[in-house]
């Protein structure tokens, strides 16, 4: 039996399957990886940073203005749309076969595909705050105040995305470990697994299927019942069960 055929099987028989998935997914839609480009020169403080210092929290509290506009252009792609990857993954929720989705990307595009259930570890572009008085705002308020947007109390308004330097959110961790704690199966998609938490959370699984889709090897490979190195869209859509 192929491949894809296996793993339409195994969704065909899941009722709490969780996807846990990375970068991959969104490079799919278009979207870099941050870091991918290189430093960053800053003509006004004559020095070159690198992606992971711009995007760190004492970044943004030094210097706002260069983070913001690091921010714009690195973190935010409007025109990206979901894949079939993320269409599918949607419909198995609506089918009752999917609980959950648990990823490191904060593009936002598992809910504009119509998710429902997403944990979203790193954050999201898509929702905003101020740092003085918690006001939400919504990421057009970021991308059209300039160059810093303020709160009307005067505080910085800050995109809810997790920098380096700062702690996930306890309840989206705890969310997601309790769905994929009760998962029958777990989908890795995309992802590396080296980056901080995805190793460790993958860990709770206690399913039957555990399910690698990721185009080089990853330390979980190895206890995958299942491993696909194809595009990771492709492979959801196509392995969605027959209705
Ligand atoms: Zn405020």
């Amino acid at each position: 039996m192929d491949k894809i055929a296996r793993l339409k099987e195994i969704l065909a028989g899941s009722r709490r399957a969780v996807f846990f998935g990375g970068a991959g997914m969104s490079t799919e839609s278009g979207i870099p990886d941050f870091r991918s480009a290189g430093g960053i020169y800053s003509e006004t403080l004559h020095q070159e940073f690198a992606p992971e210092q711009m995007a760190s929290h004492s970044f943004l509290m030094a210097h706002p203005e260069e983070f913001f506009d690091f921010y714009r252009r690195r973190f935010v792609y409007l025109a990206a749309e979901p894949n079939p990857g993320h269409y599918a993954l949607a419909e198995l929720e609506r089918r009752g076969i999917l609980a959950a989705i648990v990823t490191q990307n904060i593009d936002g595009l598992h809910q504009a595909a119509g998710s429902q259930t997403v944990y979203e570890l790193h954050g999201s572009i898509r929702r905003a705050h101020c740092m003085d008085c918690g006001t939400h705002y919504e990421l057009d308020y970021i991308l059209h105040h300039r160059p810093i947007p303020h709160c009307s109390c005067g505080g910085i308004v800050r995109p809810d995305v997790v920098l380096y330097e700062e702690s996930l959110d306890n309840d989206t961790i705890a969310g997601a470990v309790a769905a994929i704690r009760a998962a029958d199966t777990l989908i890795i998609g995309g992802t590396s697994l080296i980056v901080y938490p995805a190793a460790g959370l993958i860990n709770y699984f206690r399913g039957a299927h555990l399910v690698l889709i990721n185009k080089s090897e990853t330390s979980a490979d190895r206890h995958a019942e299942l491993v696909i190195r194809e595009p990771i869209g492709d492979v959801l859509h196509a392995a969605l069960p027959d209705e």
